[in-house]
């Protein structure tokens, strides 16, 4: 009898259970995508690009506006690239799968810092890589260096840094990037550095990739896209940047794959990053929906939350309640009328819940306000 690849035993998809829409009642504070639309001046370019015929193959890479937009943005981040080490790819999702492929031969260990998104554990799998996964320091939830080294080995041939992290919120500070790009230097690894939320920053020291970093550049894949910071999740749209031949690779990948990412959404994600002012009105209303989070999260009884540094994510240690994450997830959901993503999902995730603030400030206030209650009912049980 045929079978299906065993590459895909035991593989599961994310978090996708978790976003089984509930009751109407409930409030959801799961969903890991922006709830507003996409900017209008973005959208209609598109529509007139699909109009005037932009619907046949074009450059594998990338049209050059694009690669040149994304090598614009990445500039004032201190990110010096060419456009001609830029591709665009079919959302970040599939830069991160292309970066497996071209930066680790198959066998080789990928360093993965966790609780960590449930989607690099299969990408690294099925590419015949072996993932690793590293606790992150239990208070603070940022790198624990130390565990780094001590996992790397030498089979380790990459390691994965998400900053700002989804599913934990934290932004790594220079000196934690300095300290790794040492790390992988003094290795010969590869930083396979996810920076989709990059324009999602509530820190004053702002977002600091390993590319930035003079002895990071020569062994960094940038990757990141539009889905979050200008809500074209729909899109499926990313940039991957790196070493010229590491991107000659991941050129080979597209080409002998995808082919390109779809011609007519090319010049209008070029104008996303041309115009600043596009994702402004997206970027100030996550701004306030922090603050919101951030305040109400010192009222929560037996919940203790880092601040929230980067990404939509609130990471709650849940411990002191004596639940576990499902059974607090459970719970939550049947009695607070709350949906949440239990940290036990992931590996090392466990003592945690995870909660998405894309949505609006009233259902914030209102879920929040639910949570609160059913916490201070629960603490005199
Ligand atoms: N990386 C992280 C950490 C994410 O949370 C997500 C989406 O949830 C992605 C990558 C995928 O982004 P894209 O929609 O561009 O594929």
């Amino acid at each position: 009898m045929v079978e299906p690849s065993a590459r895909f035993d035991g593989i599961g998809s994310g978090f996708a259970h978790f976003f089984q829409p509930p009751p109407a009642d409930v409030i959801r504070f799961t969903i890991g995508e922006p709830d507003m639309e996409t900017p209008g001046p973005i959208k209609d370019i598109a529509i007139q690009d699909i109009k005037t015929g932009m619907t046949h193959y074009s450059r594998a890479r990338g049209l050059e506006r694009t690669c040149k937009a994304v090598a614009s943005y990445l500039g004032p981040q201190g990110i010096e690239a060419s456009w001609k080490n830029v591709i665009i790819t079919s959302g970040a999702k599939q830069a991160l799968l292309s970066a497996f492929l071209a930066c680790c031969d198959p066998g080789t260990n990928v360093i993965v810092p966790a609780p960590a998104w449930p989607s690099y554990d299969p990408q690294i799998r099925f590419s015949g890589l072996i993932p690793i996964h590293v606790p992150v320091n239990n208070s603070s939830l940022h790198l624990d260096l130390e565990a780094i080294k001590e996992a790397c080995n030498e089979k380790t041939s990459a390691i994965v840094v998400n900053s700002p992290n989804n599913p934990t919120g934290a932004v790594y500070s220079r000196e934690e990037m300095e300290s790794l790009v040492c790390l992988a230097e003094k290795r010969d690894l590869w930083i396979i550095s996810d920076e989709i939320y990059a324009p999602m920053i509530w820190t004053k020291e702002g977002h600091i990739s390993p590319a930035s970093l003079p002895r990071g550049k020569g062994r960094t894949m940038v990757i990141g896209g539009w889905s979050k910071g200008w809500a074209m999740t729909g899109w499926r749209l990313g940039w991957i940047f790196g070493p010229s031949d590491a991107m000659d690779a991941v050129a080979k990948v597209q080409a002998n794959s995808i082919t390109h990412a779809p011609t007519f959404l090319q010049g209008a994600a070029a104008l996303a990053l041309e115009d600043e002012s596009l994702n402004q009105e997206i970027i100030e209303a996550f701004s306030a929906r922090r603050e919101l989070v951030q305040s109400h999260l010192k009222r929560l009884k037996k919940i203790h939350a880092p601040s929230l540094e980067g990404a939509f994510y609130a990471f709650m240690n849940i411990e002191e309640t004596g639940m576990d994450s499902i059974e607090f997830c459970r719970r939550a959901l049947e009695e607070a009328r709350v949906q949440l993503i239990p940290g036990g999902l992931m590996e090392h995730g466990e003592g945690w819940v995870r909660l998405s603030y894309a949505t609006n400030e009233e259902k914030i206030r209102e879920g929040l306000s639910k949570l609160e209650e059913w916490l201070e009912n629960i603490s005199l049980e």
